[in-house]
């Protein structure tokens, strides 16, 4: 095994996943690290608060180009993991991180 990180399209892919034609960008969500600030919800209709665990949830995994400025400035807004985020949005077709891209070179910054 290599320590290498996953390619940022591969991960949290399932047999399931919509066509990348239809839906080119996927979330991927450190749920775990979530503390329901609620900014998330703020920004993107794509989130909503949990009333039961007071943490966030995507309705949906896969978006598509109408959704994608919400959901970048949900991960963008994201105050957890000391501002860096938690949600990351992937672009499945170039196969790199638009957001947060904390490291600014596309790379996945999921805490493994
Ligand atoms: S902004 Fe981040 S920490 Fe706050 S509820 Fe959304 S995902 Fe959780």
């Amino acid at each position: 095994m290599s320590e290498e990180r996953p390619d940022p399209s591969e991960f949290g892919s399932d047999d399931d996943a919509p066509p990348v034609d239809e839906k080119p960008y996927k979330i991927i969500f450190e749920g775990n690290k979530c503390f329901g600030a609620g900014k998330c919800a703020e920004a993107s209709s794509n989130w909503e608060l949990d009333l039961d665990t007071g943490i966030a949830q995507p309705r949906s995994y896969y978006i598509d180009e109408s959704e994608l400025d919400e959901n970048v400035e949900a991960a963008e807004k994201c105050p957890a993991k000391k501002d860096r985020g938690i949600i990351h949005v992937i672009d499945r077709r170039k196969d790199v991180e638009i957001a947060p891209d904390p490291h600014g070179d596309g790379t996945l910054s999921v805490d493994w």
